[in-house]
């Protein structure tokens, strides 16, 4: 008999995540009730908030409960249906989480045409990452032609689109990247005008150096030292999208805020814009979103790298990479062939 596999939290981690935190679990293939359709995962994508649906803390959204099946946006077949409005072979985008077959009652189940781009796109570049790129940086950096914009986890599903974006826009576009490799494909590939290594001790002295006019725009989605190397040299009447501060999803306590009277007082003096936001703060734009992201990567001007791990099995350990930057370019699992 056909068997179903899912990865379900066991622990909530106390800093880094490890493999016990999860387990792998086998159970029978679900069968369709009424209205509803049976899918078979093809893609599952891993993003950095799962870190956040793996602790109780104060979030926007609600934690992953201990033994639930981890969450996650997929890309899946429908195998089975008793649902009028979708029929067996129908490739939709949900988020049926990590599991290799799921149950759905089609609300919420978005079809995918596999015409107009790769399947995997519809998590990644044409999906929630590039989304959340082109709202944050469009929405809230605005930048404007010959300004400087700055974005770090830049070889990324989500930094290497912003600084592709501000490129069309006319502005400059610095990168920060972990390690040679990353930065060597971010201005070469991606047409970034520099890259830099975080982990460079003089990163500061050499964004200084990259941003000889000032920063006009920080895509925030890392904070930590990237944070505190930009902080000073950003401009008056510089905005700043925070996105993402994937350096602290591990903390386990608050750290002393050191110098946030002094940030407070940049903020009012430089007459800065900080402003958080979560995608789907957005999602009015996401037509706007659809038609300039398609027209970009179908002509060439957003260019993607897909980073993949091979079976749902390998969804953990890759998670966990994902938070130390073992990613180059957006992490996805293969959980099953695109056609059986
Ligand atoms: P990425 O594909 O960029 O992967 C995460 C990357 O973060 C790693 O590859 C690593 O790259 C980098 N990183 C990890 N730790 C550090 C550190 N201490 N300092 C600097 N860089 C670090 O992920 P995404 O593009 O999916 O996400 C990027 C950010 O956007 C995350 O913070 C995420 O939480 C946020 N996000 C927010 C959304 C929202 O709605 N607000 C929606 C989607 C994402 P490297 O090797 O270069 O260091």
């Amino acid at each position: 008999m056909l068997q179903a596999k899912r990865v379900v939290l066991v622990t909530r981690p106390i800093g880094e995540p490890k493999a016990s935190d999860f387990r792998i679990e086998e159970c029978a293939v679900p069968t369709p009730g009424p209205g509803q359709v049976l899918l078979r995962t093809i893609w599952l994508s891993l993003d950095p908030y799962m870190r956040g649906r793996m602790s109780d803390g104060p979030s926007y959204a609600a934690p992953v409960p201990i033994g639930g099946v981890m969450e996650g946006g997929t890309v899946s077949e429908v195998i089975a249906s008793s649902n009028p409005d979708l029929v067996k072979g129908d490739i939709v985008l949900w988020r049926a989480g990590w599991q290799t077959h799921a149950l759905s009652d089609g609300k919420g189940l978005t079809k995918i045409d596999p015409g107009i781009a790769p399947i995997s796109t519809a998590v990644g570049v044409l999906g929630m990452p590039g989304m959340t790129a082109y709202t944050g940086l469009v929405e809230i950096g605005k930048p404007r032609p010959g300004e400087t914009v700055v974005v770090a986890a830049a070889s990324g599903a989500v930094g290497s689109a912003v600084g592709q974006i501000a490129k069309i826009k006319g502005a400059r576009a610095v990168g920060i990247a972990g390690g040679k490799d990353k930065c060597d494909y971010v201005k070469r590939e991606l047409g970034f005008d520099d890259c830099l290594d975080h982990r460079d001790p003089d990163l500061a002295s050499k964004l200084k150096d990259a941003c000889w006019k000032g920063i006009d725009v920080y895509f925030e989605n890392v904070g930590g030292a990237v944070f505190e190397a930009v902080f000073p040299l950003l401009n008056a009447f510089a905005r700043v999208p925070v996105c993402g501060l994937i350096a602290h999803y591990n903390d386990t306590e608050a750290k002393p805020p050191k110098w946030a009277a002094s940030m407070m007082r940049a903020v009012l003096t430089k007459r800065l814009t900080i402003r958080g936001f979560i995608v789907s703060d957005f999602a009015a734009r996401q037509a706007d979103f659809l038609r300039d992201m398609s027209g970009w990567v179908g002509e060439g001007r957003v260019k993607y790298k897909e980073f993949v791990t091979e079976g749902l099995d390998s969804a953990p350990a890759a998670f966990m990479g994902l938070l130390k930057g073992a990613n180059f370019g957006k992490q996805l699992v293969r959980v099953g062939p695109d056609k059986v």
